[in-house]
């Protein structure tokens, strides 16, 4: 008997690297008595991954502890892997017009060829933001609709928007399950469910300072951007006040360090 529960027990792929949406998701499909296949893809350029992964084993300890369903570990990709081997013009193309239209992160460009490449559709944790890149993408470009007959309960998928499929090339072997959510949704939520622990383990900084929070990068801003700013330490605020000036120091030292290496 248990071999045939095995068998018939539905699979879940989840693109994951410990963030905060992407764990609540993790935490949701945990209720189900289903099996979750985490994907990470990696980025060499992001100081924070060690963090990342860190906090990834923590919480799945927890959540294997805790919850019904089989998590798997983790399979991890690497961003250059994916540009190098799973190559697709159509794909690279369309993202190439998204990114210009819609500033869209390159992430959606390796999530798309690798999921392409392996034919496999998968999860992503993308939630309902104020003038969200991804949702206006989708709005102006494709067609979001809720898979009929799923087995899971309001998941989304994108499909083309009469003969335009720039979206659908970019999105189309993406589910997206929590896109009607805002993260304080997610908050309230997980607090209700007993859930902050867990929560209170994701990591969203790209570029820590002493291993906290930046309050410079990008998930930094939204963070405080979202209702989320009790997530930043004070002197990630403080920083936060003068993040453009920093960024722009940074960026010139950049600028003169590329300059050495090549001189
Ligand atoms: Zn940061």
């Amino acid at each position: 008997m248990e071999s045939q529960n095995q068998n018939t027990r539905h699979s879940v792929t989840l693109l994951w690297s410990g963030g905060w949406d992407g764990t609540f998701r993790l935490l949701q499909l945990c209720q189900n008595d289903i099996t979750i296949q985490p994907v990470y893809v990696t980025d060499s350029d992001r100081s924070s991954t060690e963090i990342e992964k860190q906090r990834i084993d923590e919480i799945l300890k927890i959540c294997r502890e805790r919850f019904p369903a089989e998590i798997r570990d983790v399979t991890f990709y690497d961003k250059n892997w994916i540009l190098e081997t799973c190559k697709d013009e159509q794909i690279s193309s369309s993202f190439r017009h998204l990114r210009k239209t819609y500033n869209l992160g390159s992430q959606y460009e390796w999530f798309a060829l690798l999921t392409r490449y392996l034919d496999q559709k998968m999860e992503c944790g993308v939630v309902h933001q104020y003038h969200g890149k991804v949702e206006e993408a989708i709005d102006h470009e494709g067609t979001m609709e809720l898979i009929q007959g799923d087995f899971l309960p309001g998941r989304y998928h994108v499909l083309p928007k009469e003969d335009q499929t720039s979206a659908y090339d970019v999105f189309g072997n993406l589910i997206f399950p929590i896109i009607r959510l805002t993260k304080k949704d997610e908050e309230n939520i997980a607090r209700d469910n007993g859930w902050m622990d867990i929560m209170n383990l994701s990591w969203f900084c790209h570029t820590p300072i002493h291993g906290e929070p930046c309050g410079v990068c990008g998930p930094c801003e939204d963070a405080m951007n979202t209702g989320m700013e009790w997530r930043l330490p004070a002197a990630a605020k403080r920083r936060y006040k003068y993040r453009k000036l920093i960024r722009f120091c940074k960026r010139i030292k950049n600028r003169i360090l590329r300059t050495r290496k090549t001189v």
